[in-house]
């Protein structure tokens, strides 16, 4: 039996196809082009426990119809990690919302359709972004926790593409649970959802490191590029190491006590200064060549805002999790090896 595992050229989920098949699974991608596959396979070495298939737009409800009817009965197991990630968008809905929601709603009906039977784990990747609370997030009295639920509406996440994402998200995730609650005696499957922070670490493979970087590794690599004299950005959020949430998503499938599951991915706050100080700490090559900022004005091992508890998920998992420094600096140390100056 297999794994399916749906936008499978992403950062997070090459982490995930690379930790299931060092444990022997058989594994099913997806990626939008054949171009993509070739590319992904190729990297993969052409392991003979890897295959892939085109699924083209999520957003069309039946886009994963093809690869169910094609290979239902073969898997056992469907990690739903495409979604895009992108705040360069004008049109909200056709680019982030509309994407996010059939993605994932179409994939449970192709399930229904071609798989009820042999399904039995899904595992949506969902965000943090579908628990935020922007009115809140700045609130040190707040706390966030496992089962909290981003307020925004349809409409009211489109005021801006950063929320317009964290919506995009909530309402994906929204509708995989309203789904098994409206289904459960068509299907066969649990589900559980990973929620990760700001997904920080390296790329599964040094050919991945581009001029640009997916979105939460380009914060980093954007303070590496842009040179001493860039301004730091104002960002502060949580962090977390993209081969933690790798693990979290085999666990999520795996393990028993993830059925029904949230699982919020994040081991603590960070700003844009941490990293610089992060970065000019560790990185002599780095020296002089990329901004300094307020060392003090730092975050790490404190909270700039609302604190995000997920006390819960850590028993779940039971696992550590990797630390800032060393996402950072393992992120930071790719980068400079394929630019050739590590
Ligand atoms: P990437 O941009 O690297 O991966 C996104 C994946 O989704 C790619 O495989 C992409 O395909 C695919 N995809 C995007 N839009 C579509 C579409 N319309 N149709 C088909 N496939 C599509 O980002 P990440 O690996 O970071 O993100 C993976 C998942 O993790 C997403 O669901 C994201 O929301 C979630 N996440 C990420 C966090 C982070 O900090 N990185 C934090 C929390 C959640 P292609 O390669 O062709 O572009």
């Amino acid at each position: 039996m297999s794994v399916f595992i749906s936008g499978a050229t992403g950062f997070i989920a090459q982490h995930i196809v690379s930790q299931l098949l060092e444990q022997n699974y058989k594994v099913i991608g997806s990626a939008r082009s054949q171009a993509k596959i070739d590319d992904l396979l190729a990297k993969f070495g052409n392991n003979p426990n890897f295959s892939m298939v085109v699924v083209p737009d999520v957003s069309k409800l039946d886009a994963f119809d093809e690869a169910f009817k094609a290979h239902g009965n073969e898997i056992k197991y469907v990690l739903h990690t495409a979604s895009p990630f992108r705040f360069d968008v004008t049109d909200m809905e056709k680019e982030l919302l509309i994407p996010a929601r059939n993605g994932t709603l179409g994939i449970l009906q192709s399930i229904k359709k071609y798989a009820a039977d042999s399904v039995e784990r899904v595992v949506i990747t969902s965000s943090f972004a579908a628990i935020i609370n922007f009115a809140k997030n700045n609130d040190k009295s707040f706390t966030y926790n496992e089962t909290q639920w981003n307020p925004d509406t349809w409409e009211s996440c489109q005021a801006n593409p950063v929320q317009a994402y964290c919506g995009s998200k909530k309402f994906a995730e929204e509708i995989a649970w309203k789904f098994l609650e409206e289904n459960r005696d068509a299907v066969k499957f649990q589900i559980s959802t990973v929620n990760p922070v700001y997904v920080f670490g390296p790329q599964n493979f040094d050919s991945d490191v581009k001029k640009t970087l997916n979105t939460s590794c380009e914060l980093i690599n954007s303070i590496i590029q842009n040179g001493a004299d860039a301004a730091i950005p104002d960002l502060a959020g949580q962090y977390i190491d993209v081969r933690d949430v790798a693990k979290a998503h085999l666990y999520a499938f795996q393990k028993e006590n993830t059925i029904g599951k949230r699982l919020l991915m994040s081991d603590g706050d960070f700003n844009s200064q941490d990293i610089a100080n992060a970065l000019n700490a560790d990185f002599a090559s780095l020296k002089g060549k990329i901004p300094v900022g307020k060392p003090a004005d730092g975050v790490l091992g404190g909270h700039f805002g609302a604190v995000v508890d997920n006390t819960k998920t850590r028993e779940i998992l039971g696992f550590e999790f990797i630390d800032f420094k060393k996402t950072v600096d393992d992120t930071a140390a790719q980068i400079l090896k394929v630019d050739g100056k590590l």
